[in-house]
């Protein structure tokens, strides 16, 4: 373990959000990036949501506190999406979880419930975030990055502020946050990687209490300024602060860098993506704050600090938030009578209302309320406005939205606004503020009208050039932009001709269909990357489809086979026109005898076949496949090299082999190694190439070195993909300093995995305990993978694409065997019987793989 920090400089805190706890893919990409903050000796502290929807539910029980059959109803749901979830992470041990769901049901019988006491709802709330960090801490333990669970309660404690209602004391509460220094130099001493709840504090009397709706975000700023973090990163589901909310206007421009107070500004007047509280602890304490996609780790967000390099004044965002309350007053009688105001905020003072826009005249003066800072309900509002109503004549305006323009220098840029200005002309506007800081200029107008104006405002904003977007170090590409070309580049082939699928899968199911531009992309990306290999083989193993073989072929690609009848296959549709490499294993004497008569190049990978049959070899050139004694592979059992494994010769048995291929004048020209499949880390094919290059010089016959196949192909959205280049680089390297050797290499997956779907379609709906099985007409007879693997593919409900893939189910065949499931719990959207599901990835070892076991018959194939 690492020595406590020096200083807090080291401290990384990482926030994520409801979207980015809610699944496994999204824990596999928590357990990444904490890795890679650990690999470069940062001690990470992880600040979590609770699973989205979550904090509504138990919000709804807060609010229907006096019914209990709702309440009950709302904690069932609440108990089958936590166990789902802990079933989905395949966690072990439930202790954890038990703990807080037992809590709720506690909760639930407490007497405080019926009156719905502050308290209690704190409480309540707080549940959401315990249990997902709970979760959270067993599932990154198991993916082995071991992390501690915290209580934040016992490090963040609020703060009792002057005229503050008591619903803000403990649902809105703030916390003044200051250097730890016992936590800095404490916590390095109990772990490296911690988890704690987003959300909650204690306050002076040890009772949890909230800090408001969105108020993970502030947690996690006031972790940062407690330990002093290098910076508090927010990831969430958008890759960054936009100068609009990219759901509603898709044209938002990334906002690349903002200081501390574009970016609070931007918060308050509504940008959910950062909650209004937490720029201010880190502010004070100096540590700069980024906004990244959990999703896309690799875009590059949004950076808030100090200062911002010079720019000329732009606006750089429009908010809006709605669900604002508008208190207009009018002096009874005294025109600019002295004490007024003073009097009617004195009022709202008395009721524990803070005031966020007003704008005065002679006669009236009119404030808004906004609901994120009060508990704005008709009680609230009644016992005010009769309070009011003694020294002036009240309206409410409710409700209505406030529309805001934020960027710096808004004053010199009012001559710009005129087509916004016109635009506005066209509503009731009820109030106009523009902020004494030249921040921002806000425009209150009913509800209704707020949303389809802020997409057209911000249009006019970009053309009027108020807006600079051209301005690069400010804004950086639109939300479409950024995520239409990663969505186009990572949509799989699949979803764009699936009216062709869905009548393919009419025709007959369980149907195998392949895309052979995908095939051709993949073929060109290996041997237009690796230029160091100097010939390829494709492994028809993988799918011998005769089409895909013509694809491939038309590609420069040889191809290897394994045994007498893939050579047939090849020879029949191919002739002599193609180059064969035969690496058959345990096969009989005739099979290298056939190999021999069809021209193919031989590999041997055992002494027995020089030992007792040397005469089939005499006089010829063969191929030598050794073990160099290590492995790799996504499951043990597609790995091929060490002594559990039946490939190769064993490195001490090279110098017999030599000895009896001299005794049989057979020359070692080639030497081969395969140590295993999926690989996805880059370094492994020049480590086999160095180790086999060494080798190679002693034996002295050797011309080529086959560094076998095995490239990954990312299974899981979230996995990222083998670094071709890397690989280049690698065997250019080995290369480099082995120049008089070829390489060789024998892909096979790579090029067809992709390239095949199957398509199958959903037969029964069963429920049993917590499981829900579909059934579909494909089963382990259909695609063994799964079964035989542990293999996973990505399954959709193709003819339900659209709709959000939200129950969690287990994909099962028809095939008598426990063991027939394709998919473990997935989300699908609701499965309805004679649904076509469609099963990804199913282009290499799909079909080839197949058997009549059930005598259940064999898949259709089809090429597109
Ligand atoms: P989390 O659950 O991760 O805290 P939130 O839903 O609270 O995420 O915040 C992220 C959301 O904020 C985005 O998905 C987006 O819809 C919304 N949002 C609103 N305004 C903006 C903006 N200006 N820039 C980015 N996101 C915004
Ligand atoms: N779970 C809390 C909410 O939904 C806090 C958060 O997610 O930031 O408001
Ligand atoms: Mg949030």
């Amino acid at each position: 373990m690492n020595a406590a920090p020096a200083n807090g400089a080291q401290w990384v805190v990482l926030k994520f959000g409801g979207t980015s706890v809610s699944t496994r893919p999204r824990w596999d990409k928590i357990a990444a990036i904490a890795k890679a903050k650990r690999a470069q000796g940062k001690h990470v502290l992880i600040v979590v949501s609770a699973l989205s929807g979550t904090t509504d539910k138990l919000k709804a029980i807060c609010d229907g506190h006096a019914d209990a059959g709702k309440c009950r109803a709302v904690a069932d749901e609440i108990i089958a999406r936590h166990r789902a979830m802990f079933v989905e992470l395949e966690l072990k041990d439930a202790g954890g979880l038990d703990t807080w769901l037992a809590r709720l049901e506690r909760l639930l019988a407490d007497p405080r419930r019926t009156d719905g006491a502050l308290t209690w709802q704190a409480e309540v709330l707080a549940l959401g975030e315990m249990m997902s960090s709970t979760l959270g801490a067993a599932y990154l333990t198991a993916s082995g990055v071991a992390t501690r669970w915290l209580d934040s309660r016992e490090h963040l404690l609020s703060e009792a502020l002057p005229n503050q209602s008591a619903w803000g004391s403990y649902l809105s509460a703030q916390v003044p946050t200051a250097r730890d220094e016992a936590l800095i130099t404490k916590l390095p001493t109990l772990g490296e990687i911690f988890i704690t709840q987003g959300f909650m504090a204690r306050n002076a009397a040890g009772e949890t209490v909230i800090l408001g709706r969105g108020g993970s975000d502030t947690s996690a700023s006031y972790f940062g300024a407690l330990l002093d973090a290098e910076i508090v990163e927010i990831w969430t589901d958008v890759a960054g602060m936009f100068s609009a909310n990219p759901r509603s206007v898709p044209n938002a421009r990334l906002l690349s860098k903002l200081d501390y107070e574009e970016a609070q500004e931007i918060a308050t007047t509504g940008a959910k993506v950062l909650h209004p509280r937490c720029i201010n602890p880190v502010r004070e304490a100096g540590v700069p704050l980024a906004i990244k996609d959990t999703n896309y780790p690799e875009f590059a967000g949004t950076e808030i600090c100090a200062a911002v390099a010079d720019a000329l004044p732009s606006v750089k965002a429009i908010s809006s938030r709605s669900g604002i309350t508008l208190i207009s007053m009018e002096s009874i009688g005294m025109w600019q009578q002295v004490g007024f105001l003073a009097d009617v905020f004195e009022i709202f003072k008395r009721h524990g209302l803070s005031i966020d826009l007003v704008s005065t005249a002679e006669t009236n003066v009119t404030v808004s309320l906004d609901p994120t800072e009060n508990l704005v309900n008709t009680d609230v509002l009644s016992a005010l406005c009769t309070d009011l109503a003694g020294i002036c004549r009240v309206k409410v305006i409710a409700p209505c939205a406030a529309i805001t323009l934020v960027g710096r220098g808004m004053r010199s840029m009012l001559h710009k606004f005129s087509t916004i200005l016109a635009e506005f002309g066209s509503l009731r506007v009820h109030l106009i503020s523009q902020s004494s800081n030249n921040l921002n200029l806000t425009f209150v107008v009913d509800e209704s009208a707020a949303s389809d104006l802020v997409p057209q405002l911000h249009d006019l904003l970009i053309k009027a050039e108020a807006m600079r977007v051209e301005d690069s170090a400010v804004f950086g590409p639109s939300w479409v932009d950024l995520y239409k070309k990663k969505l186009v580049q990572d949509a799989p082939w699949w979803r764009a001709r699936r009216d062709e699928l869905l009548k393919l899968a009419r025709q007959a199911t369980p149907h195998y269909v392949y895309d052979l531009a995908t095939v051709r992309a993949q073929a060109q990306a290996l041997r237009g990357t690796i230029k160091a290999v100097d010939r390829w083989f494709y492994a028809i193993k993988a799918n011998s489809h005769p089409a895909i073989l013509r694809e491939i072929v038309a590609r420069g690609f040889g191809l290897e086979c394994v045994s007498p009848g893939e050579i047939a296959h090849v020879r029949e549709i191919f002739g002599d026109a193609v180059d064969i490499l035969y690496t058959p294993n345990f096969c009989p004497r005739a099979d290298y005898a056939a190999g021999i008569a069809a021209g193919a190049r031989v590999t041997v990978d055992n002494l027995h076949p020089l030992e007792h049959w040397g005469e089939l070899f005499a006089g010829r050139e063969i191929e030598l496949r050794l073990d160099l004694d290590f492995a790799r592979g996504h499951h043990d059992k597609v790995k091929t090299g060490g002594a559990a494994s039946k490939f190769g010769l064993s490195l001490n048995e090279l110098d017999e082999f030599l000895r009896l291929a001299r005794q049989h004048d057979v020359r070692v020209v080639g030497l081969h190694a395969h140590l295993g499949s999926g690989i996805l880390d880059a370094k492994h094919w020049k480590e086999v190439c160095a180790q086999q290059a060494s080798i190679a010089e002693k034996i002295g016959t050797v011309r080529s070195l086959n560094v076998g196949g095995g490239y990954g192909v990312p299974a899981r959205a979230d996995e990222a993909p083998l670094d071709l280049a890397a690989v280049a680089a690698g065997l250019a390297e080995v290369k480099a300093a082995y120049p008089q050797f070829e390489l060789w290499s024998e892909p096979g997956r790579f090029l067809v995995a992709d390239a095949g779907v199957l398509l199958a379609r959903v037969t029964q709906l069963k429920r049993k305990g917590e499981f829900r099985y579909v059934g579909v007409d494909a089963g382990m007879h259909t695609l063994i993978r799964p079964a035989l693997y542990e293999a996973y593919h990505e399954i959709v409900n193709l003819s339900r694409i659209d709709e959000p893939a939200d129950e969690l189910v287990q994909v099962v065949g028809p095939i008598c065997e426990s063991g027939d499931v394709l998919g473990n719990h997935r989300r699908l959207a609701a499965p309805q019987e004679g649904d076509v599901i469609l099963i990804a990835q199913a282009g290499a070892y799909g079909a080839v793989m197949s058997s009549d076991y059930n005598l259940r018959g064999r898949a259709t194939e089809t090429v597109l």
